[in-house]
Formats: structure tokens, sequence, C-alpha cells
């Protein structure tokens, strides 16, 4: 009784898709299977519902340097062989219309809405079977392919795409399927970790802060040291448990549990000149001089931290404005924690990639492929996530042979 296809794909997120249609154009009998009732969850929040597909600024020359790996260059081959110019042609050939907004970034103009049907439409042409929703109880290795027990029977198959995506959101449906998967054939995974989250911060040093919820202003974000070091010219947003906004989500990849974060709340400003200009010409309090330059809210706190920051500037002493200037312009903070799964949009870590070939994704384990999320690459914030997604779906579809 069992069904017999040439690939499975487990996942029907955006990898999922994306290669299902793509092999299935090639010819090949391709079967797609999702735990959920309904399809890419992701795509559809993506992007505050407008789906960043993509990002023009991928450097198709160094394209490690938008995304994290413990093998830094595993990525290069197949976003070289996918590049975002490829996907945007066939958002074109569906004629979706989008536009581009901050540093590159590739927005829908209506819907992910649009992107999800785009990428069902493509399942379509390629005459991919669709099982929603269907588990799968277990996998085994059977001579030249895999049988699969599912909710709906079994299956034979010469190749298994995994593309179940990484932990974050739990609520719509991430699980540890893919590592489980990978463990059982002997396959290293690097341990999973929430990427670009908000970070939390408590206990007394924060108390001054939490009365900023909401305030947002653009800095200079970095962490790690020396040869380590990584920085973001992004917006910083102040929340109730912590910080947020595009700095602190692009930062949090790269943080470490107990290493500090270091923020510029004044970039691109001599602080310490300006102030003691002030000092010679104002008779203003200080934190009034100081929302010349950050916003007053934020000036009005800081100022709670030392009494000798709370008078008339020229009243200051030198060296409490060289101080002020100086906490302002590297304000060092040891994160407690981040706001982990529920939050993260995305999972570093995964299917260690030197266990994957770069140019099919096929693990060591014959005929078992892993692509998107549930591997060891991780971009930046900015659409450079789907397209990993898109561009590792694309190599494995590629390299997909039938059975
Ligand atoms: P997913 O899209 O997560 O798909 C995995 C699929 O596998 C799901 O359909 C899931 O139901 C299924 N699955 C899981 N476990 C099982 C199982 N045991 N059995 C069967 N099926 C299973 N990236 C961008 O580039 N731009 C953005 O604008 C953007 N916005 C985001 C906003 C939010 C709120 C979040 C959470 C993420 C965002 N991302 C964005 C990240 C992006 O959504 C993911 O990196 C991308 O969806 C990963 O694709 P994937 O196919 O690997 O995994």
């Amino acid at each position: 009784p069992f069904s017999t296809f040439d690939a499975v794909v487990i996942g029907a997120g955006a990898a999922g898709l994306f290669c299902a249609g793509i092999a299935g154009q090639r010819g090949l009998r391709v079967l797609l299977l999702d735990h959920g009732e309904k399809v890419a969850e992701k795509v559809r929040i993506s992007g505050g519902g407008r789906c960043n597909f993509t990002n023009r600024e991928l450097d198709p020359r160094a394209p490690h340097k938008h995304f994290l790996s413990d093998n830094p260059h595993f990525c290069r081959s197949a976003l070289a062989r996918h590049t975002p110019a490829d996907f945007i042609g066939l958002v074109q050939k569906h004629r979706i219309p989008f536009h581009e907004k901050h540093k590159g970034q590739l927005f829908g103009d209506h819907s992910s809405d649009d992107f999800i049907r785009m990428l069902l439409a493509e399942c379509a042409a390629g005459g991919v079977t669709h099982w929603q929703p269907c588990t799968v109880g277990g996998i085994a290795a059977n001579g030249a392919g895999y049988e699969l027990q599912t909710s709906r029977g079994p299956v034979r198959a010469g190749s298994v795409v995994v593309a179940t995506g990484g932990l974050s959101i739990p609520k719509i449906g991430a699980t540890d399927f893919g590592y489980r998967v990978a463990q059982q054939f002997g396959l290293r995974v690097v341990p999973p970790r929430p990427a670009l989250v908000p970070l939390t911060f408590d206990g007394e040093a924060w108390a001054p802060f939490a009365q900023l919820a909401g305030l947002s202003l653009p800095v200079r974000i970095a962490t790690g040291e020396k040869k380590e070091r990584v920085a973001f010219d992004e917006d910083l947003l102040f929340t109730h448990r912590g910080l947020s906004g595009p700095a602190v989500l692009q930062i949090s990849s790269y943080w470490r549990e107990g290493t500090p974060i270091r923020i510029d709340l004044a970039p691109g400003i001599d602080l310490a000149a300006e102030l003691m200009q002030a000092k010679a010409r104002s008779r203003r309090l200080l934190a009034n001089e100081l929302a010349q330059w950050v916003p007053a809210r934020l000036a009005e706190a800081w100022v709670q931290q030392d009494a000798a920051w709370q008078r008339p500037v020229n009243e200051a002493g030198d060296k409490a404005l060289q101080q002020l200037a100086q906490r302002l312009s590297n304000w060092e903070l040891v994160p407690t924690g981040s706001e982990g799964w529920r939050k993260a949009e995305v999972t570093a870590g995964g299917v260690d990639t030197r266990e994957l070939s770069s140019q099919t994704m096929e693990s060591r384990q014959p005929g078992l492929y892993f692509v998107g999320e549930v591997v060891d690459v991780t971009g930046w914030l900015g659409g450079y996530n789907f397209q990993w997604a898109w561009a590792s779906a694309h190599a494995c579809a590629q390299a997909l042979a039938p059975a």
C-alpha cells in the first residue's frame, strides 16, 4: 500500500514550497507534506504581513557578509546560483507589485498572501502532490531510498528533503523535527539559539530606563571584541523588558550570553566638544541641552543616573560633562537574556553545514537533504533569511534525481 515518489519534501514553508515547485517542474514526482493546517505561516506573518522577500544589497561576491554560520563560506555557492535578481524575476513574472524600503529590503505592496499564492502556483505547475495536515512518524533508509510512516499512510521515495525550519514561534508550528532527523542519521547539529530577538535587562541598573518604553532613536550598536567585533547603524527601541528595534535584533544574532553590548546613543556627534561649547554659552539645565542630540525623554532619564548631571550646564564640572559624553556614546550593558523562542524571528545554529554539500544541500547520508532555516545558516534582518530559503531550496531542487 505504499505511495511512491521521487522526492518527499517535509515542511511546506518558504524553502519547502519553493523546492517542491522547482523539482516538480523538472519532471520529478514530488510529495510535499506539512503537519500544519495551513502552508507558509511564517511567510504570512513576515515583514509585518508584507513579506520582506529578499534584499538587493546581498553582495554576490561576498554573500557570507550578511549571514552567520559556524562555516561562514558554506552559503556562497547556493546564494551565487540563485540571486535576489533571480527571485525578483519570478515575483515579476507573477505580477506581484513590490517596493524597496530601507537598505535594499524589498517588500510586497499588498500582502504576504501574494507570495504564498505564487509559491502554491509554482507547485501546481510542477504537479506536486500536497498532503496537509500530515505528520511523519518515522523515516527509515531502505536500500536506494527511504520509507516514511505518515498519518496518511506509508510512503516510499528516492530522496527526502527536510524543510521544517527552526524553533522560533512554536505557536505557529515550529518543531525540532529537522534536528531529530539529523541526529537519527548521525549528522551533527550546531546547538540552536534564538536570533533576531529582543534583549532583556533587569535589576536596579535597568530601573531608570524602564520608563522609556516606546522610545525609538537611531544608534550605533556593537558587540564582540577586536576581530570578532560587529556593529550596526540602526534604530533602537526601548521596551518594557529591555531593548528591541532593528539595532538590537541585528546584534542579538551575534551576542553571546554574559558578554556586553555597546551602544552609541548619539552616533556621529562629538558630544564632549558640544557639551563644552554649551557650557560656555548656556545656563540651561544639562538635560535640556542634551535634548538637542538625543530625545528629551532619554536625556531626562539619563541625567537621573548622577547628581553631577542634574544642574545647569554652566555649573557642571568639565569632568562630569566628559563622563556624561563618554557614557552616552559608549553605553556598555550586559543583557540578562533574550525574549527567547516566543519572539525570535529566526534560529541561529542548526544542521551542521560540514555534514552537507554546499552545491546540493545533500547530507553525508545519501538522498537526505536539508534546506532553509533548519541549516546552520542565519541571515541578517532585512530579507536575507528568505533569500537563503529560496537559494538553498533551489540548489537542492536542481540536484534531486528521479528514484
Ligand atoms: P518555515 O518557513 O518556518 O517552514 C517550516 C515548515 O515546516 C512550516 O510550515 C512548519 O509547519 C513545518 N513543520 C515544522 N515541523 C514539522 C513537522 N514535525 N512535520 C511536518 N511539518 C513541520 N525573513 C525574511 O527574510 N524577511 C522577513 O520579512 C521575515 N519576517 C519574519 C517575521 C517573523 C515574525 C518571523 C518569525 C520570521 C520572519 N522571517 C523573515 C524569517 C523567515 O520567516 C524564515 O527564515 C523562513 O520562513 C524560513 O523558511 P523555512 O522554509 O526554512 O522554514
